[in-house]
């Protein structure tokens, strides 16, 4: 018998996993690798593996949300981030493991937890018992399919197609400007960019002569309108954009009056209205060449991307409108979600979701509920993007950064503005955990 049952023993599931066995709570675990089944990306049969980098990226808590979330996590006792500590092998100010030894290390201490019975089974039926589904970016078909039964088909994505989101403040809305097309609307939806012949032209060739990075051979992405990478767009010809996501129809330049050449069109992205995704501009160019490329648009010259653009298999569900604040599917209230199946990007970021998880399941086990920690702390931020802030219709995987946060008020230098989030975050969540 036991208290909750965990699908999943990835990042997320292992970290849920440790956390609810931590506070006394029984522990199923159900892995299916390790029981002749694999997924395409996993080569072993130990717990959080990590299918490809071994980086946890920056661990500077005091400028990046990386390493912010890093020093929460630590707070919260993360067996993830514990073992991460214990296998850090040389990397800078980045936080970089043994990937052997840190994935040895997370299954040994989950075997030898009292509370814990790891199972390697694959498991097709979402449970009518208190669960937590941490199936991954890979998850099994049959599973997939009793989600997908769970939140309508529609709800369910099997790839990202990721365009480039970028942070407001570093946008120059003295070249870009305010419009909807034909000027539906309140005026303020999109953010666009003019691109006279000359540059559009120099802008179609950087995508056609820009590196790009290749599809893995199980990938196999199929390219439906919609999620076409722009890239193979501009490869059927020199105007296919123009009449595609660049199309500058009804959208008056206000230093000309006229349509312009082409329009870069750029759509907000959470409520907090700091983030805006580039419409329709989902590419596998890679990442060095995007940032190059991008900066070229009149108004993006000194853009800074929360994150950049990206195409892949990844099994994820539209969270902002399916999950409650707890993780909680909406419609079947004894499953949560955890990691990267509710739309976060990363091995911390799902590790961190998983942590949370486990955390909420625990406040509603002993009869309680657990409030999210605060917008303010990195934690928070993602967890509050997943489960509401996020524009559900066009939900897309997302990593954690500083535009998840609310804007720190008035006018602060460039150079000031890190210290500040972070500095904000470390008193919030040290009033969240004294509460
Ligand atoms: P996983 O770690 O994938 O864990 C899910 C587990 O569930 C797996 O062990 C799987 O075997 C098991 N499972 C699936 N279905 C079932 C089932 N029906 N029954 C029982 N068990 C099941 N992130 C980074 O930060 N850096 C990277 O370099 C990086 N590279 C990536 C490369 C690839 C190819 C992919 C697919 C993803 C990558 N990611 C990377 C993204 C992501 O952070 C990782 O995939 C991360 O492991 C997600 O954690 P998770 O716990 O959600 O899922």
């Amino acid at each position: 018998t036991h208290d909750i049952h965990i699908i999943g023993g990835g990042l997320a599931g292992s970290e849920a996993a440790w956390q609810l066995a931590e506070a006394g709570f029984r522990v199923k675990l159900s892995e299916m690798r390790g029981s002749g089944e694999m997924t395409p990306a996993h080569h072993t049969d130990g717990l959080a593996e990590l299918v490809c980098s071994n980086s946890f990226r920056s661990d500077d808590a005091t400028s990046n949300a990386v390493g912010l979330i890093h020093q929460e996590l630590r707070t919260l006792g993360s067996l993830i981030l514990r073992e991460a500590d214990i296998h850090k092998v040389p990397a800078g100010s980045a936080l970089a493991v043994d990937r052997d030894g840190f994935s040895g290390g997370v299954t040994a201490a989950l075997v030898a937890h009292p509370n814990v019975e790891i199972v390697r089974e694959r498991v097709d039926i979402l449970p009518d018992t208190p669960a937590i589904v941490a199936t991954g970016p890979l998850t099994a078909p049959g599973l997939a399919d009793s989600i997908a039964g769970a939140t309508g088909a529609d709800a369910l994505a099997f790839f990202d197609a990721i365009a480039p989101i970028v942070h407001f403040e570093s946008i120059d809305m003295e070249t870009a400007w305010f419009q909807s097309r034909w000027n539906k609307g309140d005026g303020k939806d999109y953010i666009n960019c003019a691109l006279n012949r000359e540059q559009y032209e120099a802008f179609h060739a950087g995508l056609i002569a820009g590196e790009k990075t290749e599809f893995k051979e199980w990938e196999n992405v199929p390219y439906f309108e919609g999620c076409m990478p722009i890239e193979v767009m501009a490869e059927r010809g020199l105007d296919t954009l123009r009449f595609g996501p660049m199309k500058p129809v009804g959208l008056d330049d206000p230093r000309t009056g006229r349509w312009p050449h082409a329009v870069v069109q750029l759509r907000q992205d959470n409520a907090q209205g700091t983030l805006w995704n580039i419409v329709g501009f989902q590419t596998k160019l890679k990442h060095a060449e995007q940032v190059r490329l991008f900066r070229t648009i009149p108004g993006l010259e000194n853009a800074e991307f929360a994150r950049l653009g990206g195409l892949h298999r990844n099994t994820f569900i539209r969270s902002p409108e399916l999950l409650d604040s707890t993780l909680r599917l909406k419609s079947r209230p004894n499953i949560r979600f955890a990691g990267q199946i509710t739309g976060c990007e990363g091995y911390v970021e799902s590790a961190a979701i998983g942590l949370m998880a486990g955390r909420f399941a625990i406040a509603e086990l002993r009869g309680g509920a657990l409030p999210p920690p605060p917008v303010e702390t990195a934690l928070g931020a993602l967890l509050h993007h997943i489960t509401g802030a996020a524009v559900a219709e066009t939900y897309q995987p997302m990593n954690v950064n500083f535009g998840l946060m609310p804007p720190i008020p008035g006018r602060t230098k460039k150079a000031d503005r890190k210290k500040m989030y972070t500095d904000r975050a470390r008193a919030a969540f040290g009033a969240w955990l004294a509460a």
